[in-house]
Parts: structure tokens; sequence; C-alpha cells
């Protein structure tokens, strides 16, 4: 396929597509969250700010959060508050690490500064965390642990392509923390070969006439890739190419899932995703 070859290249990433740029990631909607925990760690402390209020989180102590009507109610300590939106970081909206948990389902720790809102009915928490924290982030979450040194700097180009390369996909934030955008779960240790491969690819994305390409990746392609037409979406500029894969046919995974008569006609009523 020499288009793509001769057209995709590989390009230091600059303007716009910095990778000083900060992202929103939304994270923990699967869970659809009415509860949530805070906790600052491994620094002791965490400066939220509730409405007017600032309020110093420190040692083990937690904060708990959940809707009041529209509003959000807040427990620290001896303090209940309501407020419309908390924010949460290091003093100065500094980045720090953290521990969210919805209580019961998840703990996870985060590196950026926490903002929380509700919005239909539940806690929208969307982590600000700096574009390659993310991409180190979701460039682990995405691969096997034993993938090959230079796989893991090819997914972490195709990462980094895509969070700074594709518009704003959600509209409480960019990016959310499911396969729907990419998946991200806590950050990688500074001194793993996750964030190596961060480190040594630093500034790199795919590019196409001239634009950062947000490189759509899957598990598997079953042997043959799609373009994005072929499932009628928008390619955003770059003009994919299916071509055949040996890897993937020669171990193609298969899927089986079951509708119902009517969950299927209410499925091919909805607009297409890849969701
Ligand atoms: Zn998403
Ligand atoms: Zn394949």
């Amino acid at each position: 396929m020499p288009a793509v070859v001769s057209g995709l290249t590989m390009a230091a990433s600059g303007g716009s597509g910095s990778v000083d740029r900060t992202l929103r990631v939304g994270v923990f909607g699967l869970f659809k969250p009415v509860r949530l925990e805070l906790q600052a760690g491994p620094l002791p402390s965490l400066l939220l700010e509730v409405g007017e209020e600032q309020i110093l989180l420190e040692g083990a102590q937690r904060a708990q959060f959940r809707l009041h009507g529209t509003s959000l109610e807040c427990r620290i300590r001896e303090y209940v508050i309501l407020s419309r939106s908390i924010r949460a970081g290091a003093r100065g909206g500094k980045p720090a690490r953290f521990l969210l948990s919805v209580p019961g389902r998840i703990t996870r720790n985060f590196s950026g500064t926490l903002q929380l809102t509700a919005s239909k009915g539940i806690l929208v928490p969307t982590v600000i965390m700096d574009a390659e924290m993310a991409t180190g982030s979701a460039a682990m979450a995405e691969s096997s642990p034993d993938v090959a040194d230079e796989a893991l700097r090819a997914q972490v180009v195709a990462t980094r392509s895509y969070y700074l390369g594709a518009p704003a996909r959600h509209l409480d934030f960019d990016f959310c923390d499911t396969t729907h955008c990419q998946l991200l779960r806590e950050p990688p240790d500074h001194e793993s070969r996750f964030w190596s491969a961060v480190a040594s690819t630093r500034g790199l994305v795919l590019a196409y006439a001239n634009r950062i390409v947000p490189a759509r990746f899957s598990a598997s392609c079953g042997g043959r890739t799609t373009t994005l037409a072929a499932i009628e979406l928008r390619s955003d500029g770059y003009p994919y190419f299916a071509v055949d894969c040996a890897y993937c046919k020669a171990g193609a995974r298969h899927w089986e899932r079951r509708w119902s008569l009517g969950e299927a006609e209410w499925l091919l009523k909805q607009p297409i995703s890849e969701a």
C-alpha cells in the first residue's frame, strides 16, 4: 500500500499539537457514580476548592461527595458544603496525585487536577492531566504487560496522535477513560518501560498533510482492517485504507453478541457510532 506509507509520516508535534497541552479526561463514567471519595496521596495533602471555601485534605482524611438535587454535597471532617462544582489539586492550581473511589466499586490513583460537577443525575469527575501523562496512562492500559519495546513505542505514538489530533469527543470533557476514546487507568511508574517509551518518543506524532492523524487502533482487525468510511464514520482528514493482516487472520478472535428483536430494532435506529 504505497499510498499509506508515502502519505503517513512521523512528525514532531508543535503549535496546537504541542505535547505541553493538558487534556480533560472524564473518568468512571461507566459506573454512573452518585457517590465518590477522594484522598490525597502519596503527597500528604490536597487542596479542595468547594464553592468559595478552600479546605485542605490531609493524610488519610477522605472527602465524600454525593448528589444533592442538582448540587454536589461535599463532606470533609466536620464540614458539609453544597456547591455546583469542586476542584482539587496542589496549591496554586498545580497537578497532584490523588486517589479517587466509587465506593465499593473501584479505586484508582490519578495525577492532575480534579474537577467535579453534576450532570443528568450523576457525578462527573474530570481529571485535567498533562497530555504526556494521559498518553502514558492510556498506552499502558491498552497494551499487554509483555508487549515488545518497539511495539510499545508504536502504541505510544498512536495514542499520543489520537489525543492531540482528535477533537473533543464529549460535551463535559475531551475524552473518556473507556475504549470509546482510549482505555485509561493509573499513570505508569516513572521507572517503568511504559514511561521510558513515552519519554523516548516525546513530541512524535503521526501526521498527514501537515495535520496530526487521530490514529485509530483495535486489539484485533479480524484479518483485514476496516476503513472509517466503510462503517460510515468521518475520517477527520486521513484517507484510511483497508489492508490484509496475516497476523490477525491466523489468530482472529471471534465473539458473539445476541440481541432480542426489540433491542436490535432500537439499535438500528440509533446514529452510527463505534461506541
Ligand atoms: Zn469517549
Ligand atoms: Zn490485524
